[in-house]
């Protein structure tokens, strides 16, 4: 019997979940056959009380960990007072919390949405229309640039210009007015701007892409030529964003890397909700009318006051700083594991961290079982490559264990 059946059938009480979900539930995940009930701090724990490093951190959308006790108090205080407003009214968070997202990321203004998809629909639609405006591109011809590998969520539009065969087989027509050149490829960025390009739309590292970390110099040289070009640099910072990469935004690694629009999601919902935004300009936000775009939930009471906790946590107890820290213990300790036969490289940027393990090894995805029963969660991406992503809160300890459990897997 294999260890998952074995695991399995000696829990009773996660049979029934497993079965309702077998049941019940649409086959778009596979996820690891481990139940969570409880989560705090950096740790997990399933219905038989086993406790687990989470070291995914939903996809970097706990960077504070498990519910960080201020998000809580303020998402608990919010919930007394005034959930939802819609934006028919004004509520009292939502410019609070702009404001000081606006000042966290220097940027002059904001539209909040809830996932990170909306928000990068967002940024598409304002592009487009900066660029018909502004720009003066021919009527339904603006084109945006798109680097292959590229993860931007799921909707129809997005994956349009995915390049991976899934995400699109099935869901055509697609939306047309995108532009694949290869992930840190600067001739192919020059070559593929002409006179109705409105933006070039990339991501600092790709993440589901594997945590593949562009040249150096390719965001810096990137910047350049689109502002040559008056090409809207458009970065995702979904995933590496909010100190993700140990600065509080990606872009940041890099000189005169600055984008003119910044999309945000994932950890600015503090772990508890989905708060996501579009950040610009004046002169490029300022193409929305009332009634261009919108979203029910979007700036939501709740969902700003726990973004705005979130983003004052981030700053209070200097995660970011702390993410540069570990980030660069964990990394620097898992390149010393010596398991030349099964580690092809290790990669990343503060704790955004990859390992890509040989074909003749095996898939990642058998090494994030062996870890998920010594008590480590992560997941695979790619099939070759692990992620470790553990919230910013993490320290020396939650490091050494995590390099500790990964070296005894692939010793055994
Ligand atoms: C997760 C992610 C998205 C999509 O966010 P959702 O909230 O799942 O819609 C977009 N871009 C990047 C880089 C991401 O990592």
């Amino acid at each position: 019997m294999s260890f998952w059946k074995k695991w399995t059938a000696a829990r009773p009480g996660e049979d029934q979940v497993f079965k309702d979900v077998e049941n019940y539930s649409a086959k778009n995940y596979k996820p690891l056959p481990v139940v969570l009930s409880k989560g705090k701090g950096a740790y997990v724990w399933d219905t038989e009380g086993k406790k687990y490093l989470d070291a995914l951190s939903a996809y970097s959308a706990l960077n504070h960990g498990h519910r960080h006790p201020k998000i809580l108090a303020a998402m608990n205080d919010q919930a007394s007072r005034l959930t939802l407003s819609s934006r028919a009214f004004h509520n009292d968070q939502m410019g609070v919390f702009l404001k000081k997202l606006c000042q966290v990321a220097g940027m002059e203004m904001a539209l909040p949405m809830n996932t990170g998809a909306e928000a990068v629909e967002t940024a598409i639609k304002m592009a487009r229309k900066w660029g018909y405006l502004k720009k003066k591109v021919v009527q339904d011809r603006a084109e945006i640039i798109v680097c292959e590998n590229n993860f931007h969520g799921r909707t129809t539009t997005i994956v349009s210009f995915s390049t991976e065969n899934q995400y699109r087989a099935g869901f055509g027509p697609f939306t047309p007015g995108f532009r694949v050149i290869p992930y840190g490829d600067l001739q192919a960025l020059k070559a593929a701007i002409h006179e109705n390009t409105v933006a070039f739309l990339y991501e600092p590292i790709q993440g589901e892409g594997g945590v593949i970390v562009p040249p150096q110099g390719f965001l810096t040289e990137a910047a350049k030529i689109c502002r040559k070009n008056g090409v809207l640099l458009m970065a995702d910072e979904i995933q590496t964003g909010l100190g993700r990469t140990g600065r509080t935004f990606c872009y940041q690694h890099d000189d005169d890397a600055k984008p003119d629009v910044l999309i945000l999601g994932k950890a600015l919902g503090g772990g508890v909700y989905p708060v996501s935004a579009a950040l610009a300009s004046k002169e490029v936000m300022g193409v929305f009318n009332p009634g261009d775009h919108g979203s029910t939930f979007g700036g939501n009471p709740m969902a700003a006051a726990i973004g705005l906790a979130a983003l004052n946590a981030l700053e209070d107890e200097k995660m970011v700083e702390n993410s540069a820290e570990m980030g660069a213990y964990l990394i620097e300790k898992i390149r010393e594991i010596q398991a030349p036969h099964a580690i092809q490289e290790v990669r990343g940027k503060g704790l955004m961290i990859g390992i890509e393990f040989k074909k003749e090894y095996g898939p990642a995805r058998a090494v994030c079982e062996k870890l998920a029963i010594r008590g480590i969660l992560c997941k695979d991406t790619h099939d070759q490559t692990m992620r470790i992503t553990p919230p910013l809160i993490i320290g020396i300890e939650e490091c050494d264990l995590i390099v500790e459990q990964i070296a005894a897997v692939l010793a055994g």
